[in-house]
């Protein structure tokens, strides 16, 4: 088996971790008899030095090319001058954009070596933190009409929330394969109470579910989930959400873990096609030091096997030597407490040697 992946570093330690994230692919596929042709390519600020553009087109071709995408990170205090639309943060929009990915997937969950890195109590995690957030990425308010008028009140600012029934039954259903695949439950979030969109996300969720019969809907309301989150986040398996509230409640998520450096995500389109990134940015403060814990986009190339790729044995090596790494007491700077710590290349290189071992 041979796959094309198109590999997007980026600025900061994106690069550096990115590098860590391929080796390991490459450490899974020779166990498991798959191989990858990787292709290096320029987007954010990198592009911008570049070629005076944050995406250039044969970046965009080049993704739509391969099987995947695998993206470190973007940005940067070189390109914060820059105005709004020739940011490289704007790349990332872009690749969404064009690669039709509207389904962003971030699992949240505790490494049981890691909990003291939270901020919930112990008690509170001892119940377990494993948990999805599916996000719809491509709808809603950041990308509705948008304008300024004058009012009785003065100068006024408004953007509109929309969601149509066609882009809210794609992301439920992705949604409820995922929960198919985990602990058969999802919770899907809004604002029906007051929300004409969420009374609609609310209905056809609802008429989605009945496809999916093995798994267990409920419905919560935002400021209710967002409170639940830290209440008793053992409640939630799969969360399916709405653009806004999907970004506000999956940094929630990711905080009571404890750990950015470990986070990955996901972005799909139709088919398996997918866009794969540690939930991080680029890190500037500590780019080039050694100190970037490359867990996040590792765990992240784990995913890309395991939901474009269909590799769920090498995704599952990839994630077990990562847990193995943290069990022998391993420990990027991120998560060390002021102890010992690896370098990003020896952290890549220890858990390289636990995919071959596993
Ligand atoms: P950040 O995630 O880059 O960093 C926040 C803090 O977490 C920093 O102290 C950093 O050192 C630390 N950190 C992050 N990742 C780490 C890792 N893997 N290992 C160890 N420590 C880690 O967020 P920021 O500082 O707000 O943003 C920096 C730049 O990244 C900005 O230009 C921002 O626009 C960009 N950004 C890009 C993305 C993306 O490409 N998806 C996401 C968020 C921010």
């Amino acid at each position: 088996m041979h796959y094309r992946i198109a590999v997007v570093p980026g600025d900061g330690i994106g690069p550096e971790v990115t590098e860590q994230a391929v080796r390991a692919m490459e450490a899974a596929g020779e166990k498991f008899g798959i191989s990858f042709t990787f292709n290096r390519v320029l987007a954010g600020g990198a592009a911008i030095d570049a070629r005076g553009e944050c995406l250039p087109e044969d970046t965009v071709e080049a993704c739509k090319a391969s099987d995947a995408v695998l993206l470190g990170a973007v940005g940067g205090p070189k390109w914060d001058a820059l105005p709004g639309e020739q940011r490289p943060e704007k790349a990332l929009l872009g690749l969404r954009k064009s690669l039709g990915l509207y389904a962003n997937l971030r699992p949240a969950a505790v490494f049981p070596e890691l909990a003291d890195a939270s901020p919930l109590k112990r008690e509170i995690l001892n119940q377990g933190l494993d948990l999805l957030i599916v996000r719809e990425l491509t709808g809603g308010i950041y990308f509705g009409e948008r304008g300024h008028k004058e009012t009785e009140m003065g100068y006024a600012a408004y953007d509109v929330e929309q969601y149509s029934t066609g882009e809210i039954e794609r992301i439920a259903r992705t949604a409820f394969q995922m929960a198919e695949k985990r602990r058969g439950r999802v919770t899907s979030v809004d604002k029906a109470n007051v929300l004409d969109t969420s009374r609609l996300w609310r209905k056809t969720v609802t008429e989605i579910a009945e496809d999916y019969p093995d798994v267990e809907l409920n419905h919560f309301y935002v400021d209710n989930a967002s409170m639940q989150l830290v209440r008793d986040p053992s409640q939630f398996d799969v969360i399916l959400t709405s653009n806004l509230f999907g970004d506000i409640l999956s940094d929630e998520a990711s905080q009571i873990t404890g750990s950015i450096g470990m986070l990955p995500s996901a972005s799909l389109g139709e088919g398996n096609f997918g866009m794969y990134e540690p939930v991080h940015g680029s890190a500037p403060d500590i780019a080039g030091t050694g100190k970037a814990n490359p867990i996040a986009a590792i765990l992240s190339a784990a995913m890309l096997l395991r939901f474009t790729l269909n590799q769920p044995g090498a995704a599952d090596a990839i994630e077990d030597a990562v847990k193995q790494f943290l069990k022998d007491g391993f420990r990027t700077c991120d998560i060390a407490g002021g102890g010992d710590f690896c370098t990003t290349e020896e952290a890549g290189r220890r858990i390289c040697e636990r995919i071959r071992e596993i």
